[in-house]
């Protein structure tokens, strides 16, 4: 969604709220789309002494994929974006400014953008998931490893004796 702040620019104190439903189903970290329910981008844009303030939320419940077992999993998203309009870069370096083109910017734009960026890069069902034994396969969040343990021929041996 375009979102047009022209008929605040000019008006200190005056604000916009904005409400709406994004599709993020096909973003894909690793050929897992863990967006599967729409995210919700709520926010403000307001005219505080001249300068556009942008106060956005991202809110969603995501279907995860654990990396360590492979277990499934659902995971809260939440983030806060908090960025500066203007119409022109006063500082070509400052890049939290976001520049408008036409009293206007790309509300979905920022919010997927926002989405990529803060997404964990590493997706654990919990902290401390033991993950799955690479001999047995055994999830060892649940179960004991069924590996046979080797015994130590020196003890086998001396087994046999006793
Ligand atoms: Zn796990
Ligand atoms: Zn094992």
């Amino acid at each position: 969604m375009l979102l047009n702040v022209k008929g605040i620019i000019n008006t200190p104190g005056d604000g916009i709220a904005f409400n709406e439903e994004l599709d993020l189903s096909d973003v894909d970290f690793g050929g897992v789309c863990p967006a599967v329910r729409p995210v919700s981008v709520v926010g403000t844009v307001q005219n505080i002494a001249g300068m556009l303030q942008l106060h956005a939320e991202l809110n969603t419940e995501l279907s995860c994929v654990c990396d360590r077992c492979g277990a499934p999993f659902e995971k809260p998203f939440h983030f806060v974006v908090e960025r500066m309009l203007a119409e022109e870069l006063e500082d070509e370096d400052n890049d939290d400014i976001l520049l408008l083109v036409d009293g206007a910017f790309d509300l979905d734009e920022l919010a997927r953008e926002t989405f990529i960026l803060n997404m964990d890069t590493k997706m654990l069902c919990r902290e401390d998931c033991k993950g799955l034994c690479s001999g047995c396969g055994a999830n060892l969040n649940f179960e004991e490893c069924r590996c046979k343990k080797e015994i130590d021929p020196r003890w086998a041996a001396l087994q046999k004796l006793l």
